[in-house]
């Protein structure tokens, strides 16, 4: 990840914008700063490390276009000084992890946004929300289009996240409404790739991290329930996309690669790909677990002309030697090493 060598893309003094990545230390977030920096801007990242890792931003520490700030976006914000763009990444996207304290993970969606927005509105800054598929909850359509309203249980473990999000999307809608805010919304789908940390508690990252460990690869419920895999990079490009489209592309956008899997068919995928002796080990699912989810990316492709490139197999041999790699990953010594 060699972010100074690559400044030829960089955009002009004038184009030079200043922004903030909110969450910007956990995994999509620094990968989102590192393309920043990339492409010439300053990145402030605002982090309070409840899941996001020092260890995905230290490269960046010394960076002149780079600054982080320790802070939770619950609490009254900081003087940041001049704000171009805010993309708000900030909370834990795992379930074992935003079910850890559902309390805060629903202030962080609420509070945290609103923090944000009027940071936004007295900087004039467009602001973009990392928003999610759970807003369609155990949908009872599939794919999902973003007209769909969804099937969200409002006092199950998923609300704080699934209702904090559709809350969001609501102070986003009122901000852009009442107060003329530049506003995206980005529905984001399951995304995997380099950078997730091994105990995320994801279903690809524990599919790969047991699977290199040769331990069982534990499929919650049968493993019918499906879900669409994006890979990084995708998803990076339809952020920046997004965060750059007209002023008029205000409703939510559903970002994700439609191609649907069961999470057996990931299981097997994972074990095949690695030729891990592991075995599946079926275990009961988790409530209100959703049963399908699909995007229908027809409005990301007609507003901003994005859809993903990397597939699945792509994405799973570029995700495993990052896992493979990590020091200290496993409890078992690997069996690809014996
Ligand atoms: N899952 C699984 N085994 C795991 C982790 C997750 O079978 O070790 C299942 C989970 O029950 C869900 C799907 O994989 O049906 C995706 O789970 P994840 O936590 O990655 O994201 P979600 O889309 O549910 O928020």
């Amino acid at each position: 990840m060699d972010i100074f060598s690559s400044r030829r893309n960089a955009c002009t003094q004038d184009e030079r914008q200043r922004i903030i990545v909110a969450g910007g230390a956990g995994f999509l977030g620094s990968h989102l700063c590192d393309a920043l920096i990339k492409d010439g801007h300053f990145v402030v990242c605002l982090d309070n490390f409840l899941t996001g890792r020092l260890s995905n931003v230290a490269h960046l520490l010394d960076h002149p276009m780079f600054t982080l700030i320790t802070h939770d976006i619950v609490a009254r914000l900081p003087d940041i000084g001049q704000v171009d763009q805010i993309y708000n990444l900030a909370c834990a996207a795992s379930p074992p992890k935003y079910q850890a304290d559902p309390l805060h993970t629903f202030k962080t969606n609420v509070i945290g946004a609103l923090n944000l927005l009027e940071l936004a509105d007295r900087k004039g800054a467009t602001i973009l929300q990392s928003s999610t598929s759970e807003v369609y909850g155990d949908p009872e359509i599939n794919p999902q289009p973003e007209w769909y309203r969804g099937c969200v249980n409002t006092v199950g473990p998923r609300a704080c996240y699934d209702e904090g999000k559709r809350a969001v999307e609501t102070l986003f809608y009122e901000f852009h409404k009442q107060r003329g805010l530049r506003t995206r919304i980005a529905r984001i789908f399951n995304t995997y790739g380099p950078g997730m940390s091994p105990s995320d508690g994801r279903v690809v990252s524990n599919f790969v991290v047991q699977a290199l460990a040769g331990e069982d690869v534990t499929v919650f419920g049968d493993g019918s329930q499906t879900r669409s895999f994006c890979y990084v990079s995708d998803m990076l490009r339809g952020l920046k996309a997004l965060m750059a489209a007209p002023d008029t592309v205000v409703d939510p956008v559903n970002l994700g690669n439609p191609v649907e899997f069961t999470i057996l068919e990931l299981a097997e995928t994972v074990i095949k790909t690695l030729k891990s002796p592991s075995r599946i080990r079926f275990s009961d699912l988790p409530a209100d677990d959703p049963k399908l989810r699909k995007p229908n990316i027809e409005r990301a492709k007609r507003v901003i002309g994005w859809e993903p490139q990397v597939t699945l197999a792509q994405g799973l041999a570029l995700t495993i030697p990052y896992f493979a790699a990590e020091p200290n990953r496993y409890s078992k010594a690997l069996w690809a090493a014996e």
